[in-house]
C-alpha cells in the first residue's frame, strides 16, 4: 500500500518536474506570415499603390523598406487613419488562434515582431493579447507617420540571446529574412511558409507549409 503511494507520489513529482522543464522554453514567433497576413500587402491592396507590395520578404534591409514606405505613403497622402481603416478589417490567419493556443499550453510565447504598437493592437486584440515585442511609428498632428523607432537594432536576435541569458531554451518560427538571425541564434529554428528564395539560401532550417506541420515541428523541440 505503502509503496503504491509512494510510486504515486513520485509519478506525480516527475510529471511536475517535466511541466516545469516545458515552462523553461520560450517560443519565439514571428507576427506577420505567421499568425497574421502581412499589413503593408493589404494596405497596398486597398489603396492599389502596388509599390507598397514589398515586404521583408522581398527587402533584406527593414529600416530601407520602412523609409521606402513611408516615403510611398508621404507621397500617396496616406496617414495613420487610412492604414488603421484597413488593419481594422484584418483578421489572423485561418487557424492561428487555436495554433496559438496549442503552443502557449506547451511553452511560454513571446511575439517578436518588426511591426509597430501602433497597427498591432487591433490583431492583438483577437490573438487574446500574447505578449509583444515591437517598434513605435513617429505619427504628425496632421496623421502623417513621420518616422518611426526601432526598439534596437536587430531586436529579435537580441531578445532571444537575452532569454537564453536568463536560462530559458528558445525555439523561434518565422517566414522571412528578417527572422533569420532569430531563427540562428535560437536553440532550434523552423521556417513557417517562407518564400522560394529564403528556403534556397537558408537551407538549414526546416520548413513548414501549415499549422499541424508548424506543431509537430514545435512538438520534436519543445
Ligand atoms: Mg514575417
Amino acid at each position: 500500500m505503502r509503496i503504491r503511494h509512494r510510486t504515486r507520489w513520485w509519478a506525480t513529482c516527475v510529471g511536475f518536474k517535466y511541466s516545469l522543464l516545458k515552462m523553461s522554453v520560450i517560443a519565439c514567433l514571428d507576427l506577420e506570415g505567421v499568425l497574421v497576413p502581412e499589413i503593408w500587402i493589404n494596405v497596398a491592396r486597398r489603396t492599389g499603390i502596388d509599390e507598397l507590395m514589398a515586404t521583408t520578404r522581398d527587402v533584406a534591409d527593414y529600416s530601407e523598406l520602412m523609409r521606402q514606405r513611408l516615403d510611398i505613403c508621404e507621397e500617396n497622402g496616406l496617414g495613420i487613419g487610412d492604414i488603421s481603416d484597413v488593419i481594422a478589417e484584418m483578421r489572423p490567419l485561418e487557424g492561428a488562434e487555436d495554433f496559438l493556443a496549442w503552443l502557449r499550453e506547451h511553452s511560454q510565447v513571446v511575439i517578436l515582431s518588426d511591426t509597430f504598437y501602433e497597427f498591432a493592437q487591433p490583431l492583438m486584440r483577437q490573438l487574446d493579447f500574447p505578449t509583444l515585442f515591437c517598434h513605435r511609428l513617429e505619427i504628425a498632428g496632421d496623421g502623417r507617420i513621420s518616422g518611426f523607432e526601432l526598439r534596437m537594432p536587430e531586436q529579435k536576435r537580441e531578445a532571444v540571446r537575452a532569454f537564453q541569458r536568463l536560462n530559458f531554451r528558445v525555439v523561434a518560427a518565422g517566414d522571412s529574412y528578417n527572422d533569420v538571425t532569430m531563427l540562428s541564434e535560437a536553440d532550434a529554428g523552423i521556417l513557417f511558409c517562407p518564400p522560394e528564395n529564403v528556403i534556397e539560401e537558408f537551407p538549414q532550417f526546416p520548413v513548414t507549409v501549415d499549422y499541424p506541420g508548424l506543431k509537430a515541428a514545435f512538438e520534436q523541440v519543445l
